[in-house]
């Protein structure tokens, strides 16, 4: 895990937390969908089953998740893959290290295809969320649009040099999720125009998982 510089005692000992729990073992996909609703109440998720057409293991989420409320622009509940859901539930320490308790989104579940393709977006199936606003009682609003600094960090550095603390919340954020291999791709508006202002956050579907985790946690630990 790549460290990331904390501002406070308070959010170190909350980063030192999230990090912990990085390093423990993830859920795993062995078991079965069982495996994964267990895994959500195992990390105090409030959630009931959820059909919808090309979702493998639907879940609507009923409460925060790791610490974190997602609110939908459109009002309506959340509605994921189980296996998103846990991804969700574990990176919260990572939002919550860094001020945030509350975030918005626009796209969950939406079938739709990948922008200029014939393929699936991961949408489709409920295993992608576009976050665009962070919130916190402390941070106020940090806000894609118009605090990510594009261009920052590099191999070496993932988070280079930001210039405000908008700029440096969503940075350091975005080098966690990545780092955390919770995800099987974090897009930012680096990554293109579609993305300018949010960060596409995806999870591999719960039986293909545990590949994903072997080959991150072997990259940082
Ligand atoms: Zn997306």
């Amino acid at each position: 895990m790549r460290p990331i510089r904390a501002t406070t005692a308070a959010t170190a000992a909350a980063l030192a937390a999230a990090v912990a729990l990085a390093a423990a073992p993830a859920a795993r996909a062995g078991g079965g969908p069982g495996a994964c609703y267990r895994a959500l109440d195992a990390r105090g998720v409030a959630w009931t089953h959820a059909d919808r057409p090309g979702i493998d293991l639907g879940v609507e989420v009923e409460g925060p998740l790791g610490g974190v409320t997602y609110q939908a622009f459109s009002g309506k509940p959340l509605v994921l893959d189980c296996s998103l859901v846990v991804s969700l539930a574990e990176a919260g320490p990572y939002f919550v290290a860094l001020g945030i308790d509350r975030v918005t989104f626009s796209s969950a579940y939406q079938v739709r295809n990948v922008r200029g393709t014939r393929r699936r977006s991961k949408h489709s199936f409920g295993l992608a969320i576009d976050v665009h606003t962070f919130h916190g009682p402390e941070l106020g609003t940090v806000n894609v649009e118009r605090d990510f600094e594009q261009g920052l960090g590099d191999a070496a550095d993932c988070v280079g040099q930001p210039l405000t603390q908008g700029g440096a919340v969503l940075k350091r954020l975005e080098c966690q999720l990545v780092a955390s291999g919770l995800f099987d791709l974090v897009l930012n508006p680096d990554y293109d125009s579609d993305h300018y202002n949010h960060f596409h956050l995806q999870a591999r579907r719960w039986r293909d998982r545990d590949e994903l985790h072997a080959e991150r946690r072997a990259l940082y630990r």
